[in-house]
């Protein structure tokens, strides 16, 4: 498909440079050719009449009608020359132009078809295996109430599964969307986040320590924001420990502010780190954990989300330690 896109655009291109080569060369040779005719007609008149009427005419003619067609055919033989040129530099030129457009659009095409392709594959997981369950359980003969409630318990909880994995796809797919700036105040986001994750932080026996936060205002989408928070928490829950600490602290600089989320839990490795931020992308230890739901598309969503405000999200952490994510924000001088 983009081997002919790339072939039509070059031809495009191409086309389109012949066409202004051709009119300037054929605006060269009308105006050249009738330069020189004037001329040379002027100077054959000057000659019959200054030769007085002695001398015929016609070799003055003759000479001035050589003169004339061999300079047409001078220049028409350049103007030849100079397209063929047009057309061999212009080619490799619109050829190499062709492809570095359509380069971008190649890759964007490239990374949607992959989305689709593992989202495809996310989804089928799930499908499958309530599809093979309730096959299994339909044909059990001997099968109880209790057996059938166990059936629907497990086939709801997929359910949930997959309505999460459905949102997060459909964040991912709309992208930036309409995002709805306002002058908001840092620590009203992380309030909200810290409240959304209180019930599952206690259930995990781990402790929320937020440290006092100064009053920082910044341009952005508070509910945008807030779940950006709420993914690097849930995370920050997901993977810790039971009675460990997940701290929330600030940082702040004359353009900047620092939102840090630091926990005990298992720690990223160093392989893992530079692709835990692409969709889809789950660490080996974290997979091997049976009891953590995910799906890799949390901190593609937080990335998004970041980099909408002009922000910018790392993270640093040790394998049995801990990790701290820091999101970096541009403030506002003051609330207006
Ligand atoms: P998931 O749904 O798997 O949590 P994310 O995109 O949120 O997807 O995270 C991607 C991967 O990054 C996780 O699978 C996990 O391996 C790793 N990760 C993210 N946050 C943490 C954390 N706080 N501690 C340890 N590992 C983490």
């Amino acid at each position: 498909m983009f081997k002919s896109a790339l072939l039509k655009l070059t031809g495009l291109y191409l086309l389109i440079l012949l066409t202004v080569s051709m009119f300037f060369s054929f605006n060269i040779y009308r105006i050249t050719t009738q330069e020189v005719q004037n001329r040379l007609r002027r100077q054959a008149d000057f000659l019959v009449t200054k030769s007085v009427r002695t001398l015929k005419i016609d070799p003055f003619q003759k000479q001035r009608i050589r003169e004339e067609v061999s300079s047409q055919q001078y220049v028409i033989g350049e103007l030849v020359y100079v397209n063929i040129l047009v057309l061999i530099v212009g080619g490799i030129g619109s050829y190499l132009l062709a492809k570095r457009t359509l380069r971008s659009i190649e890759s964007a095409h490239t990374a949607q078809l992959r989305f689709a392709a593992d989202a495809s594959h996310e989804l089928r997981t799930p499908l499958t295996a309530m599809q093979t369950e309730t096959e299994v359980t339909l044909r059990d003969k001997s099968l109880t109430l209790e057996d059938a409630k166990q059936q629907l318990r497990s086939n709801l909880e997929e359910l949930h599964h997959l309505d999460d994995l459905s949102t997060n796809l459909l964040q991912l797919a709309r992208g930036q969307d309409i995002i709805s700036f306002a002058n908001i105040k840092v620590s009203d986001v992380i309030n909200n986040a810290g409240d959304k994750v209180k019930h599952a932080a206690r259930n995990q026996q781990i402790k929320l320590e937020l440290t006092p936060i100064p009053d920082i205002y910044i341009s952005g989408d508070k509910n945008k924001l807030t779940r950006m928070l709420v993914i690097l928490l849930d995370n920050a829950i997901k993977y810790s420990p039971k009675n460990s600490v997940i701290s929330i602290s600030t940082t702040h600089d004359h353009n900047s502010v620092g939102i840090h989320i630091a926990d005990q839990g298992i720690g990223i490795s160093g392989d893992a780190l530079p692709y835990i931020f692409d969709r889809f992308y789950r660490a080996d230890s974290t997979r091997s954990k049976v009891n953590t739901v995910g799906y890799g598309l949390g901190l593609p969503i937080a990335e998004q989300i970041v980099k909408s405000h002009s922000g910018r999200i790392y993270v640093e952490s040790a394998i049995g330690k801990g990790s701290t994510f820091t999101v970096r924000l541009p403030t506002q001088k003051s609330k207006s």
